[in-house]
C-alpha cells in the first residue's frame, strides 16, 4: 500500500502558498525588499535562478541543439528608434487606459467589467491610448532626438538581423533564429506574482519560410511547442490551445494560437504562436531601405520570407512549472508539501545526508557530494532528523535523497530515496552518476 495520501488543494490559497514558499525557500523575492518592494518587480533567489536557467537551457537545447534548422542570437536591448516605427509599436503598442476620477486608480479599460471604478465605484474618465513602451535617453542630452526605448519584445532584434544570419551562417529557408532575453512593457495592471510584470524574459523563435509553405509550418510549430511543455513535465490536461478569433488577431497576424495553462487564477496565455506573414521583413525593407529578401539559389527565386513566430515567457513558464509541481499529501500521518518538478529542471538533482555525525559518515558524504558536483547541482544536509531533511528537500523539489549509513561503510552502497514514490533502493556509489543522469537527460 502506498504511504502517500493525496490531499485536495484549495485553488484560492494555492497562489498565496506558492508565493510564500518562493520567498521562504529562495525561489523568488520581491525586488528591493528592504525598501518595501517595487510594484511588479521580482528577484530570483538561489533556487529560482537554478530553476530558471534549467528552463531556459531546456528551451535552448530543444531549439538550437536538437534541430539543425535553428540558430541562436543575442541582440541588444536598446535598438535604433526606427525599428519601433517599422514594427508598428510606436503607433499601435497601446492599451486603453481609464482613470477613476475619485480614487485616481488606473485600469485597462478592456480588463474591467461595467462602467464604474472596480475599486470605489467612482466615475471613470474616457479611455485614452497608453503606449506600453518604456522610454529613456541615449547619451547626456535629454531631448527628442535622443529618445530610445527598452525593447518590448525580443522579436525585432531577430528580424533586423535576418540578413546578417543568412549571410554568416549560410542557412537556407526554411530556418529559424532563436533568442532568449529581457523585454519591458509598462503594463497598466501587472499582477498575479510573476505572471505579468513590467520587466520579464522571453524565449522567442522566428522561423522563416517560403510564402505558401507558411500554413504547414504553422501547424508543425504548434504541435512542437505544445509537446515541449509536456516534455517539461507539465500536466497535459492543464494545457490547451486558444485560437485568436478575427477581431483578436494582432495587426501583423494571419493566424494565431495561444498555448494556455490553467493557473489557480484561471486559463491564461503561456505562449503565442503566430503566422506573421511577410509583415515584419516587409516593413523593415520599407523603413531601412535594405532589401530584407531571400534568394533561393536552387530555384533562382527571390522573395520576402513569411515568419512563423513562437513567443514564450520565461517567467510565466517558471510560474507554470511551480504551480503544476506544487502538491500536498500525507506521508505516515504527517502533512508534506512537495514540488514535483521534472528531474530535468529541478534546482538540485540530489541531496546527500550522512545518517549520523559519527564513524566518518559526514566525511564520506562530503566526498560523494564533491564527486557528484562535477556532474550536476547537488546539496549536502547534515542537520536534523532524516525525516526532516526529506521534508526540506521535498518542499524544494529535489528528486533524489542519498543517505550514507553504516552499511555504506561496509559495502559502498547508499540509500537512494525517490521524492514521488518514496521508494528507497540501495545503490552503489559508483553507479550514482549514471543512475541520476538517466533521469535528468534532456
Ligand atoms: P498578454 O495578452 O498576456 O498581454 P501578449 O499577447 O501581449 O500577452 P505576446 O506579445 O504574444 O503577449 O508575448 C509573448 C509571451 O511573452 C506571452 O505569451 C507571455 O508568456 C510573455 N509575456 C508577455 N507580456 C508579459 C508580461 N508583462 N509579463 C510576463 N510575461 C509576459
Amino acid at each position: 500500500m502506498s504511504r502517500v495520501k493525496e490531499k485536495k488543494q484549495n485553488k484560492e490559497d494555492t497562489m498565496d502558498k506558492i508565493v510564500s514558499l518562493c520567498k521562504r525557500r529562495g525561489f523568488v523575492f520581491p525586488s528591493s525588499d528592504i525598501y518595501g518592494g517595487i510594484n511588479s518587480c521580482w528577484d530570483y533567489g538561489p533556487l529560482g535562478i537554478e530553476l530558471k536557467r534549467n528552463i531556459k537551457e531546456y528551451w535552448w537545447r530543444s531549439m538550437t541543439y536538437d534541430r539543425d534548422d535553428v540558430e541562436g542570437l543575442d541582440a541588444s536591448i536598446l535598438m535604433h528608434p526606427k525599428v519601433w516605427e517599422a514594427s508598428g509599436h510606436i503607433e499601435g503598442f497601446t492599451d486603453p487606459l481609464v482613470d477613476c476620477k475619485k480614487c485616481k486608480q488606473r485600469f485597462r479599460e478592456d480588463a474591467i467589467e461595467g462602467s464604474v471604478c472596480p475599486n470605489c465605484g467612482g466615475e471613470l474618465t474616457d479611455a485614452r491610448q497608453f503606449n506600453l513602451m518604456f522610454k529613456t535617453f541615449m547619451g547626456p542630452v535629454e531631448e527628442d532626438a535622443s529618445v530610445v526605448f527598452l525593447r518590448p519584445e525580443t522579436a525585432q532584434g531577430i528580424y533586423v538581423n535576418f540578413l546578417n544570419v543568412v549571410n554568416s551562417s549560410r542557412k537556407r529557408v526554411p530556418f529559424g533564429i532563436a533568442q532568449i532575453g529581457k523585454a519591458f512593457r509598462n503594463e497598466i495592471t501587472p499582477g498575479n506574482f510573476i505572471f505579468r510584470t513590467r520587466e520579464f524574459e522571453q524565449m522567442e523563435m522566428q522561423y522563416f519560410v517560403k510564402p505558401g509553405e507558411d500554413e504547414e509550418w504553422f501547424e508543425k510549430w504548434k504541435e512542437t511547442r505544445f509537446k515541449w511543455y509536456e516534455g517539461l513535465g507539465i500536466k497535459k490536461e492543464k494545457l490547451r490551445f486558444h485560437e485568436h478569433a478575427e477581431g483578436e488577431l494582432a495587426h501583423y497576424a494571419k493566424k494565431a494560437f495561444d498555448i494556455e495553462y490553467e493557473f489557480p487564477f484561471g486559463w491564461q496565455e503561456l505562449e503565442g504562436i503566430h503566422n506573421r506573414t511577410d509583415f515584419d521583413l516587409g516593413r523593415h525593407t520599407k523603413f531601412s531601405d535594405k532589401k530584407m529578401e531571400y534568394f533561393d539559389e536552387l530555384n533562382k527565386e527571390r522573395y520576402i520570407p513569411y515568419i512563423i513566430e513562437t513567443s514564450a515567457g520565461c517567467d510565466r513558464t517558471l510560474l507554470t512549472v511551480l504551480t503544476d509541481a506544487y502538491d500536498a499529501d500525507e506521508v505516515e500521518g504527517e502533512e508534506r508539501y512537495v514540488l514535483r518538478f521534472s528531474p530535468k529542471i529541478a534546482p538540485y538533482k540530489a541531496a546527500i545526508f550522512p545518517l549520523t555525525k559519527k564513524d566518518g559518515m559526514p566525511e564520506l558524504a562530503k566526498k560523494i557530494e564533491k564527486d557528484l558536483r562535477k556532474h550536476f547541482k547537488v546539496v549536502y544536509d547534515g542537520a536534523g532528523s532524516i525525516g526532516r531533511r526529506y521534508r526540506r528537500q521535498d518542499e524544494i523539489g529535489t528528486p533524489y535523497c542519498l543517505t550514507i549509513d553504516h552499511q555504506t561503510l561496509v559495502d559502498e552502497t547508499v540509500t537512494m530515496r525517490d521524492r514521488d514514490t518514496l521508494e528507497q533502493v540501495r545503490i552503489k556509489i559508483s553507479d550514482l552518476v549514471p543512475e541520476i543522469q538517466k533521469h535528468i537527460a534532456y
